[in-house]
């Protein structure tokens, strides 16, 4: 009751900004020869918060597509994530445990449905922000160090430009909460809190107090 679910245009819109983001990603990574096969590093432990109700709600349209069983085991998992992380945070450490949705063998649970974070993080990337400050990402340790090695200035790297990604997602949240945006609370989510807290709840449901919504 109150759930907030993505009108199927919307839910199109998304995959398809999340398939160029991916595509975007995939070219600036062949270009400088960066791939995760073989990395001693995972980054589905780094602690991420995202922003968006339309991701939380493509999220919840994946797993609405698991099984009971899988459901279960990945809830357990994204309690024990969000009960690590809290005492972690309180202590004053960045958490660094491995997402709830990440399988035994090292691959995303759900992989259609992985949020914006997930298919950027890696390349070198660029931004300008909304003042009209730019901004560039050096990626991850390990395309930092072949940067380093292969270009003689870190900015001769070539880059995956994210402003207009983000625009369509910011336009597609403003879309997705219409003329209600401004009653919503701002959200910073990991991936385990959305899966604790379950699929996002309408507003109206919030400000009646039926709906624990944050
Ligand atoms: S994005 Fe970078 S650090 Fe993360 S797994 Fe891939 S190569 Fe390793
Ligand atoms: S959603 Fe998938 S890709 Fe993203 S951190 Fe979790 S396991 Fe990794």
């Amino acid at each position: 009751m109150g759930e907030l679910f993505l009108p199927p245009e919307l839910s199109c819109e998304i995959a398809e900004i999340y398939a160029t983001m991916a595509e975007s990603y995939d070219q600036v990574a062949k270009q400088i020869s960066l791939t995760c096969q073989g990395c001693p590093d995972n980054c589905c432990d780094s602690y991420f918060q995202h922003y968006t109700y339309c991701e939380w709600a493509y999220l919840w349209e994946g797993i609405r597509k698991l099984d009971d069983d899988q459901l279960d085991h990945i809830t357990a998992q994204a309690k024990a994530y969000v009960h690590e992380s809290t005492d972690l945070i309180s202590k004053q450490i960045r958490p660094q445990i491995p997402c709830p949705l990440l399988s035994e063998e090292g691959l995303c649970g759900l992989y259609a449905h992985r949020l914006m974070i997930c298919r950027t993080h890696g390349v070198p990337a660029t931004l300008t922000r909304p003042d009209g400050q730019h901004m560039r990402f050096p990626g991850c340790f390990r395309c930092q160090e072949i940067v380093k090695d292969r270009y003689a200035v870190e900015a001769d790297a070539p880059a995956m430009e994210r402003t207009i990604l983000y625009q369509r997602l910011a336009q597609l949240e403003s879309r997705f909460l219409g003329h209600k945006r401004h009653l919503y609370p701002r959200i910073k989510m990991t991936i385990a809190e959305m899966i604790v807290k379950g699929p996002p709840q309408d507003i109206k449901s919030c400000i009646k107090g039926q709906e624990d919504c944050l």
